[in-house]
C-alpha cells in the first residue's frame, strides 16, 4: 500500500498553507482536494480583507493568529509580488450613541497589538472621507485588501506537495503507525493508502471528516452551521467611491455590511449574515433592500438603483445566533485517542488573513505529531 507523511485534506488558503508551511523538512505531503483546483469554497468567496485583528478578544486564536497572519501576509504579498494594497479603514459610528462601541473596539484592539488605531471626530471623517457620513470612527491604519488568487497560487506553487484534486476523502481509519486513508476520484474510484498524520483543513466540510475519523461532532463541539454572506456591487453615481474600507460597527455574528473595495478600483457592499440549511450561493435580490438601509447609514448619497446582486460566500461557524462566539478549533486530537489527526474547524473571518500563522501553528503541531 502507498505511504505518505502528512495528508492535508482541503486546497483552501488554509490547507495550502499549511502544505507550504511544512514544505522544505524533506517530508511527503498530499493535498486532497474534491475540486479540479484549490480555492474553490469559502476562499474564494469573501471580502479579501486583510484584517488586523480588531474585532476578537484578547487571547484567542482569532486574535494572535490575525495579527502574526496580518504581518506574514503583507510580507509575503511584497515578497512575492502579489497584488495588496494597505488602504486603511474606518469603522464607523453612524449615531452619537455608537461611540462607545468603537471606543472599546480600540481598547480591544490595542490589547490584540492592532498598530496606529485611532479615534477620529465627526469632521476628520468627512477630511478624509467627504462622502461617508459617522459622528465618529476608529481608524486602522493597518487593514488592506490584497488579491487572494495570487496568494493561493502562489502557495499551490510554492509547497513540496502532491496535489489530488478531483479527489474527495471518503474514509479515514486509525491504522497502524497513522492513518488508513480513503479517497475518490471524478470516475467514482477509490483508492486507500496511509498516512502517519491527517491535517482537516476541509472548511465546510471539516465537521463531515472529524465524523469520519470517528469524533462524536455533536459531543466535542464540532457541529458546523453554515452561515450565508451575500454581496451587492455598488456603482459611485455622483459621489466619491471611499479612499478606505468604511464598516459599520460589528455584530455579534457578522462585521457588518460593509463597503469591498477592489484592487481593480470596483466597489462592493457586503456581506450580510444569515444562517442556511444548504450550500448554495445564489444572491437573493430580495435583499437589496437590507443593503441599501444599511449602507446608507454612513453613505448617505447612495440610491437603492445602484446596487445589483454580485456573490456569496459561506461561514463555516460552530455557533448559533444568540450563542457565545466561538474560536477558531485547532487541535492535535491525540488526548481523544487519535494521535495524528490535526482538526481545524470554524475557520471563519479572519482565516484568510490568519492563514499564514495557522499554517505554521498545524506544522508544529504535525512536526511534533510525527516524533
Ligand atoms: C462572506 C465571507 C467573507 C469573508 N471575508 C474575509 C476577509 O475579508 N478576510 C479574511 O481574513 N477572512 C474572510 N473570510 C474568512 C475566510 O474566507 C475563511 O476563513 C478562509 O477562506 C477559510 O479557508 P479554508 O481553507 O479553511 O476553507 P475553504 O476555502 O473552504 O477550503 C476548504 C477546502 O476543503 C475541501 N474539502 C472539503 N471537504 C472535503 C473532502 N471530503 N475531500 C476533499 N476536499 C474537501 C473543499 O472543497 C475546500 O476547497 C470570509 C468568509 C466569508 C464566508
Amino acid at each position: 500500500m502507498e505511504r505518505t507523511d502528512i495528508t492535508i485534506v482541503g486546497a483552501g488558503a488554509v490547507g495550502l498553507a499549511c502544505a507550504a508551511g511544512l514544505s522544505g523538512a524533506g517530508l511527503e505531503i498530499t493535498v486532497v482536494e474534491r475540486h479540479d483546483r484549490f480555492g474553490r469554497e469559502t476562499s474564494s468567496r469573501n471580502s479579501e480583507v486583510v484584517h488586523a485583528g480588531i474585532y476578537y478578544p484578547a487571547g484567542s486564536l482569532k486574535a494572535s493568529l490575525c495579527v502574526e497572519g496580518r504581518r506574514a501576509l503583507y510580507d509575503l504579498c511584497r515578497r512575492a509580488g502579489i497584488p495588496h494594497r494597505k488602504t486603511g479603514k474606518l469603522i464607523v459610528a453612524p449615531q452619537e450613541s455608537d461611540l462607545s462601541h468603537i471606543e472599546r473596539l480600540k481598547e480591544r484592539g490595542e490589547a490584540n497589538g492592532v498598530e496606529g488605531l485611532r479615534l477620529l471626530s465627526r469632521d476628520e471623517v468627512r477630511r478624509l472621507e467627504p462622502d461617508v457620513t459617522a459622528a465618529g470612527a476608529l481608524l486602522s491604519p493597518e487593514t488592506g485588501i490584497f488579491d487572494s488568487h495570487s496568494f493561493m497560487a502562489h502557495l499551490d506553487r510554492a509547497a513540496e506537495a502532491v496535489f489530488a484534486y478531483n479527489c474527495a476523502l471518503e474514509g479515514l481509519a486509525p491504522a497502524e503507525g497513522g492513518w488508513l486513508v480513503r479517497i475518490r476520484d471524478a470516475d467514482g474510484e477509490s483508492f486507500d493508502f496511509l498516512s502517519r498524520v491527517v491535517i482537516n483543513a476541509a472548511g465546510l466540510g471539516a465537521e463531515a471528516v472529524a465524523r469520519m475519523a470517528g469524533i462524536d461532532t455533536a459531543a466535542a463541539g464540532y457541529t458546523l452551521y453554515p452561515c450565508k454572506g451575500e454581496y451587492f456591487r455598488l456603482q459611485a453615481r455622483g459621489w466619491r467611491r471611499p479612499e478606505r474600507l468604511v464598516y459599520p460597527p460589528p455584530t455579534e455574528i457578522s462585521l457588518g455590511i460593509h463597503t469591498v473595495i477592489d484592487l481593480q478600483g470596483g466597489m462592493k457592499l457586503g456581506p450580510n449574515a444569515f444562517y442556511v440549511d444548504e450550500i448554495e450561493y445564489s444572491v437573493d435580490e430580495g435583499h437589496r433592500e437590507e443593503f441599501f438601509r444599511g449602507a446608507r447609514e454612513y453613505l448617505p448619497r447612495i440610491e437603492e438603483e445602484d446596487l445589483t446582486p454580485d456573490m456569496a460566500g459561506i461561514r463555516p461557524k460552530l455557533y448559533r445566533e444568540g450563542e457565545p462566539v466561538r474560536d477558531f478549533v485547532i487541535r492535535h486530537e491525540a488526548d481523544r485517542g487519535l494521535p495524528g489527526l490535526v482538526d481545524l474547524l470554524g475557520i471563519e473571518s479572519p482565516g484568510l488573513t490568519a492563514s499564514p500563522a495557522i499554517g505554521k501553528l498545524v506544522a508544529g503541531m504535525a512536526r511534533e505529531a510525527l516524533r
